[in-house]
């Protein structure tokens, strides 16, 4: 099984964190994201978001934004560096 970073690798970048669970799958982060950072997984009962490309994240907030189920927050890091 994989341990620590790996996993955590797939819901989050250095800019924004997922959390899957609250993810049904629409869709609408991933036509939104400009970077292609966001995949979905599609596996009979898991239907949601993974991120599939962090190093490309440039922290532009957009997939927050529009998420209607508010599954994306910023990074502790990202807050602190403002
Ligand atoms: S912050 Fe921007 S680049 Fe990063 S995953 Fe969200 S929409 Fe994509
Ligand atoms: S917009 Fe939100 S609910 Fe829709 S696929 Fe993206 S993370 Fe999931």
């Amino acid at each position: 099984m994989e341990k620590g970073f790996p996993i955590m690798n797939r819901i989050c970048t250095p800019y924004i964190w997922a959390n899957t669970r609250l993810c049904t799958a629409c869709g609408k982060c991933i036509a939104a994201c400009p970077e292609h950072v966001i995949g979905k997984v599609e596996f009979l009962w898991h239907r949601h978001i993974i991120i599939q490309h962090a190093e490309n994240c440039i922290g532009c907030k957009k997939c927050i934004r529009t998420c209607p189920r508010g599954v994306f927050s910023e990074t502790m890091s990202n807050r602190q560096a403002k």
